[in-house]
Order: structure tokens, then sequence, then C-alpha cells
């Protein structure tokens, strides 16, 4: 790499030599530098720096992942559902967070652990309040489409501070139906994953 790096574009001849290995010895190396894309190899050329580290390699392979295929089945709610069920469903369905959708299915709201935290200690009737008072509704949901990518989708749950985002299809001008959601949940799972 150093060599390339230094005097590239180099034949492979050439590396071979510097090394003081065969070009035999040095093929199945060079192979795989190309193949990860750190080296490219041009015919008659020879080998050029590709400019990427292991860092840019690592998030275009995260990349190629998109929200679509790794997306979870999200909990949902319906707007008159009150606080208390709400809270009873987080722990039903074992989530973090709600999404709250209208009679027709469309996405309307939000719900997380500390909105009904807030509520409860607020000292509201759960009983009484409906979701759609607490949640935080549309058009401030932050969304993500099914075939943005993982690496996208994280900095928006990082920038936002948010745990989770709703996977949507646009099924009508401004009428959302939900399809998934990612969380960081999701994102860890899918790190385990490819780690293993
Ligand atoms: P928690 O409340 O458990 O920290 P979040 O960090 O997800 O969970 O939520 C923080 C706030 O952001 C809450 O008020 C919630 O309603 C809101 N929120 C959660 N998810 C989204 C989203 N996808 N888009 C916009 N707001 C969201």
């Amino acid at each position: 790499m150093e060599i390339v790096k230094s005097s590239g574009p180099i034949s492979g001849e050439e590396i071979a030599s510097r090394l003081n290995v065969s070009r035999a010895a040095l093929r199945p190396c060079l192979a795989i530098l190309t193949m990860s894309g750190l080296l490219e190899a041009r015919p008659r050329v020879g080998y050029t720096y590709a400019g990427k580290d292991a860092k840019n390699l690592f998030a275009d392979y995260l990349r190629r992942f998109t929200v679509g295929e790794v997306k979870a089945v999200p909990a949902v709610v319906r707007e008159e559902t009150s606080a208390y069920d709400a809270i009873v469903t987080l722990f039903v369905e074992d989530v973090g967070t709600l999404f709250v959708v209208d009679e027709e299915g469309y996405l309307q709201g939000v719900v997380s652990r500390k909105d009904l935290l807030k509520t409860a200690i607020g000292g509201s009737d759960l009983l009484r309040v409906p979701v759609t008072v607490i949640m935080t509704r549309m058009p401030h949901i932050v969304t993500a489409d099914p075939d943005l990518d993982v690496v996208t989708a994280a900095k928006k749950i990082v920038d936002y501070q948010i745990d989770a985002l709703p996977v949507i299809r646009e099924a009508e001008p401004g009428k959302f139906k939900i399809l998934g959601k990612v969380t960081k949940t999701t994102l860890a799972r899918l790190l385990a994953e490819l780690s293993s």
C-alpha cells in the first residue's frame, strides 16, 4: 500500500521487485487489495491508490443496506388510544416507541416512552388523555423511505435525538402508510450480525 501510495501508478512486477518477492507470491495480495477497493488496477498503467481508508470502506459497505431490508415490525395504535393503554402497549409489545395512525391507517404521530412518562408525572388522568394530546405529530415526524441507506438513517436518529424512524410510503399526496420502523435496536442488531 505504501509503495503504491508513493509511487503509483506502478506495475505488479515493480512492486514485487521492491518487496523482494516473486510476482506470483504477490498476486493474491494485490487481488485482495483490488477487490476490497483499496487499490485500483488499470491495464497497461499499473496499480494506483484508490484513496479509500478502512473507515470509508466500512461506511461504503454499510451503505449497501437499506432501511427497507432491515426494518422491524412497528407497534401501532389508533388516535383514540388512551395514555394508559399506550403504556400497556409499550410493555406488551416490548417497544419504546408507538406510532399513531388514523382510522384509514395513515401515520399521524409518534409517542415515545418519555412522552408518556411526562404525562404520568404531570398527574393527568391517563385513562382520559388520548395519545393525540401527547404525540409528536405530522409534519414534524422524522421518517425514512424504504430505499434510504442505513448510514443516513443512523445519522437522522443521532441528529434528531430520537430512538426510532417510521419507514413510510406515500400512498396519496401527504398521506403516509407505515411499512415498518428502524430503531437504535435495529441498527445495533445489523452491526452485531455483520460482525459475527
Ligand atoms: P424517549 O422519549 O424515550 O427519549 P425519543 O428520543 O425517541 O424517546 O423521543 C424524544 C422525543 O422525540 C419525543 O417527544 C418523541 O415524541 C419525539 N420523537 C420520537 N420519534 C420521532 C420521530 N421519528 N420524529 C419526530 N419526533 C420523534
